[in-house]
């Protein structure tokens, strides 16, 4: 009697979901042939590194959620475990009519502590007489619909609390505007505790206390984030194959998949029994055309905004004295950067690996405002200084700049996502031997981009050919 042949499992994308999807795969199918195709030279996606003034920092994600389990789990199993760290101080700042002031207490900018906020004096007194009628007016009923995050802190805080609170924190998760972002898909916890609390504030109170609320809210890694990838990799087993774009998909007559890649002239093919594309949106729109036309319709509608993180490398000597992890910037102050991280004050590592040069990153760029990006390094690069002169008196030239472009790089959850969501995923679902993950679908922060390769891989384990049982 022959053997049972080990399935083949190929992963498209090579960033965190579709790493995280080849590791699940290996804990639950080891005898399995996992092959990762990535089309860039390198793996990794948003997770990067590069070195700025001789620190290897990272010039994506840098953070995190700690609160969800999906991204540390994945470290410490990946052999990262003695690496995770948590911020040495998460205190941000938002600009504020010319000055820098305490972020007050908010979830995603909903305030939580209406006298706290009124003594920051972010908000006007006419601000705050209206964002006070929150806990009076009649219960604001979503009745099933989604609406945007902005429409509904609008409709009970008012506009001045959108503008000053809501947008900034936004302009920093999805690069994108409060009055067009997803409330259910944005802070689904709140609008799951609307129908309880007819204050959002208390919603969103409720949402950030209990005991989850006494861990650190973020995690990151001791020589950055962007050793994530190259770690989850080695622990998957999988064969990596970078440089590797996939072209086509199609399912096979007698069962399974083929995966077109190479050169037009030269196209070769890859066989699967199991696919689990893990590309951004437009990527897996064009790969799932023929397969899965309407999923892919749905997933060519996402919008994306366009971002840029410029790292600046200072002699400590000459940095002013800051306090805090760094400061948001809301768009009504109409300055170019949306943030600014301290990056040698957030964590040790990145200071003391420093040694006497401070490193710090701003970053540019909202939905719809590539305009912004249009501009040469060097250019970005001034204006950032010029925004950090008038925000902490910066006067002196970096020794070392790093400018990352993440075009198209993050996915607009506009009002309706969960619902297209739902569609793609009822769509794929039909297709045998087929799965989706990555930012596009749960959330873009990394756990969530983790916890939908979960569930793209259980997904898809009945459909591989069984376990050999052992005799
Ligand atoms: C500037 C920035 C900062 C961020 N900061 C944070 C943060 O601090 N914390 C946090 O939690 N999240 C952060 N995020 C979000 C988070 O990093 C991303 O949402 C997440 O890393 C996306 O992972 P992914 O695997 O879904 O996609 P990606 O990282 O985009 O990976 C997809 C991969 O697929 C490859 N690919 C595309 N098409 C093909 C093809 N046809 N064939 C083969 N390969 C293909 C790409 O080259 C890429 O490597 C940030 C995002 C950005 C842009």
């Amino acid at each position: 009697m022959s053997a049972t042949p080990a399935p083949v499992v190929v992963v498209i994308g090579g960033g965190i979901a579709g790493l995280a999807a080849a590791a699940r795969m290996r804990e639950e199918r080891p005898d399995a042939e996992i092959v990762v195709l990535e089309g860039s030279p390198e793996i990794g996606g948003k997770l990067k590194l590069a070195e700025v003034g001789g620190v290897v920092v990272d010039v994506g994600a840098e953070a995190m959620l700690n609160r969800r389990p999906e991204a540390v789990a994945l470290a410490r199993t990946s052999g990262l475990a003695d690496a995770v760290v948590h911020p040495a101080t998460i205190t941000a700042h938002l600009w504020n009519r010319g000055d820098l002031v305490t972020m007050p207490r908010t979830m995603m900018g909903i305030p939580v502590d209406l006298r706290a906020l009124a003594e920051t004096g972010v908000i006007s007194k006419a601000g705050m007489a209206r964002a006070a009628m929150d806990t009076v007016l009649p219960a604001t009923s979503l009745d099933g619909r989604d609406t945007s995050i902005g429409g509904l802190v609008e409709e009970r805080f008012g506009k001045e609390v959108v503008d000053r609170l809501v947008e900034p924190l936004l302009g920093g998760v999805y690069a994108g505007h409060a009055r067009e972002i997803s409330a259910r898909a944005a802070v689904p916890q709140v609008v799951a505790l609307l129908d309880r609390d007819r204050s959002l504030g208390k919603a969103a109170a409720r949402a950030t206390s209990g005991p989850a609320s006494e861990i650190p809210v973020f995690a990151g890694l001791v020589g950055g984030v962007g050793r994530l990838p190259a770690a989850v990799a080695t622990a998957s087993g999988a064969q990596i194959r970078v440089g590797t774009t996939a072209r086509g998909l199609a399912r096979r007559p007698e069962g399974g998949w083929t995966v077109v890649v190479g050169s037009t002239t030269a196209p070769e093919l890859v066989h699967a029994d199991a696919v689990v594309v893990a590309v951004p949106a437009r990527a897996a729109a064009k790969l799932l055309s023929d397969v899965v036309p309407r999923a892919a319709l749905e997933l060519a509608r996402i919008e994306h905004a366009s971002v840029a993180l410029v790292t600046m490398a200072f002699a400590a000597r000459d940095f002013p004295a800051v306090t805090g992890s760094g400061f948001l910037v809301p768009p009504v102050e109409k300055r170019t950067i949306k943030a600014a991280t301290f990056s040698f004050a957030k964590w040790d590592w990145v200071r003391e690996t420093g040694d006497g040069v401070l490193v710090m990153r701003c970053s540019i760029g909202r939905h719809r405002e590539e305009h912004q990006l249009q501009a040469s390094d060097e250019e970005l690069v001034q204006v950032a200084l010029e925004d950090l002169t008038d925000a902490i008196g910066l006067s002196v030239k970096p020794i070392d700049t790093h400018v990352q472009r993440w075009g198209g790089g993050l996915p607009q959850y506009a009002v309706g996502h969960l619902d297209r969501i739902g569609t793609v995923r009822a769509e794929v679902a039909r297709v045998p031997g087929l799965a989706v993950c990555g930012a596009a679908y749960d959330g873009l922060g990394i756990p969530a981009c983790i916890a939908s390769a979960h569930l793209a891989v259980s997904s898809l384990l009945d459909q591989l050919p069984a376990l050999p049982s052992t005799p």
